[in-house]
């Protein structure tokens, strides 16, 4: 796999031609133009069929409830993950077996993650809690949901934390709001939050005293800027939860400096100060701004946000198609990109660019895989770097406007 991309060879939408007009004039008729042929409703059950497959086969593959405690219970590659799958399947189904296989598979990731030390939705216990008080109120078990948001209730930040999403604040921050969103408003009081919220506030204007930008933050001695570590994931958690007025002009004026100064290719920088335009993904690189720069225009209804977002967007259009399948760092999570800028704008285009990324990985990704043309992820079954994140994807594609990138867009 010398190149990390392979190039994007499918036709882009013509605005005043149909999919299917577009897909036509491709000469080269072929199983993947095929795909993208099909209308909306047959894609999806091809999709979704593929989804639930893949599903069976990571549940099967992590063996989450093998009775042993869990090696990994965290949503990023672990158990979590698998049961995040399995209640977005019971979303789409509505099949019981799955909210109570989803519920067992959490109650595993409670016990293994409680003396983690670990604050954060994607990798510690403030995501099992948030999901499984979710799964609860689905569930309609009461007992349970007390039980998950009084855990919840019961983490303690560490003194010494990162801001960043992953590890840090921000990923707690960003549970709390799931929290509030999905059980009810001050599920999570609004004490609470702002006490975390004047944490990162407070980190971000010592670290970026005397620079151009209004906040920075370090993570391992880095100033990242990418969703997982860095400024796009911190402003994106941000925006979602109430702000005074000088840190709304913070956190614009932080947006403001970060497209400003995007490399010439419209790529965005994975750390302050780095020339390495390499990176398009989730974590690192344009497609994790393009996200937060989507919720910006929603939030600040801003036209300089729109255009940004949508220059990042073809960026991820343009670069190609990574050789990987995942959502953090792979053709899955660039796809959301496509998603999330379709229902923002309305714009067909998106949705045909999503289709082609979700068709390119349906029509090849486990075959790509299996030749090793393709790189499987490091965790093969996970959710964030592998199949459980293709399969995430194909569900999401049965209702693009309901679609958000997992664990990142509310
Ligand atoms: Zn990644």
């Amino acid at each position: 796999m010398a190149d990390r991309y392979f190039p994007n060879a499918m036709p882009d939408f013509v605005p005043e031609a149909s999919v299917e007009d577009a897909v036509v004039a491709e000469r080269a008729k072929d199983s993947l133009s095929n795909l993208l042929h099909l209308p909306h409703a047959a894609l999806s059950e091809k999709l979704k069929k593929s989804a639930l497959d893949l599903k069976d086969t990571v549940v099967r593959e992590t063996r989450a409830l093998s009775g042993k405690r869990l090696q990994d219970y965290t949503l990023y590659t672990g158990a979590l993950g698998t049961a995040y799958l399995v209640f977005k399947a019971f979303q789409v189904t509505k099949n019981e077996s799955d909210l109570k296989l989803c519920s067992e598979i959490i109650r595993a990731c409670d016990a293994a993650s409680h003396d983690s030390g670990r604050v954060t939705f994607i990798c510690g216990h403030a995501g099992v809690c948030a999901l499984g008080a979710v799964v609860a109120k689905h569930s309609g078990d009461e007992r349970l949901l007390d039980h998950y948001l009084t855990r919840f209730k019961e983490i303690q930040l560490p003194r010494e934390l990162p801001n960043e999403l992953l590890y840090g604040r921000a990923g707690f921050l960003w549970a709390g709001s799931f929290l509030n969103k999905h059980i009810g408003k001050e599920t999570i009081s609004a004490a609470r939050m702002r006490a975390v919220v004047d944490d990162v506030i407070k980190h971000g204007r010592r670290l970026a005293k005397g620079g151009k930008c209004p906040l920075m933050y370090e993570w391992h001695g880095k100033k990242y800027w990418g969703a997982a570590h860095g400024l796009a994931g911190i402003m994106y958690v941000l925006m979602g939860v109430p702000l005074k007025p000088d840190e709304v002009e913070d956190v614009k004026g932080t947006l403001c400096y970060m497209i400003k100064n995007q490399f010439p290719s419209g790529n965005y920088p994975s750390s302050e100060g780095s020339e390495t335009d390499r990176l398009v993904h989730w974590c690192h690189g344009a497609p994790g701004v393009a996200l937060t720069l989507v919720k910006a225009a929603e939030v600040f209804g801003s036209q300089e946000f729109l255009q940004a977002a949508v220059d990042a967007a073809d960026v991820v259009w343009n670069r190609g198609l990574l050789k990987r399948v995942g959502i953090c760092h792979g053709i899955s999570g660039n796809a959301y990109v496509f998603l999330s800028l379709c229902r923002l704008t309305g714009n067909a285009k998106y949705l045909y660019r999503a289709k082609a990324f979700a068709c390119f990985l349906q029509d090849r990704a486990l075959r790509l895989i299996s030749e090793g043309k393709m790189h499987g992820g490091d965790r093969p079954y996970s959710l964030f770097e592998g199949i459980g994140g293709m399969a995430c994807l194909f569900m999401d594609m049965t209702e693009p406007s309901e679609a958000r990138f997992p664990a990142y867009e509310l």
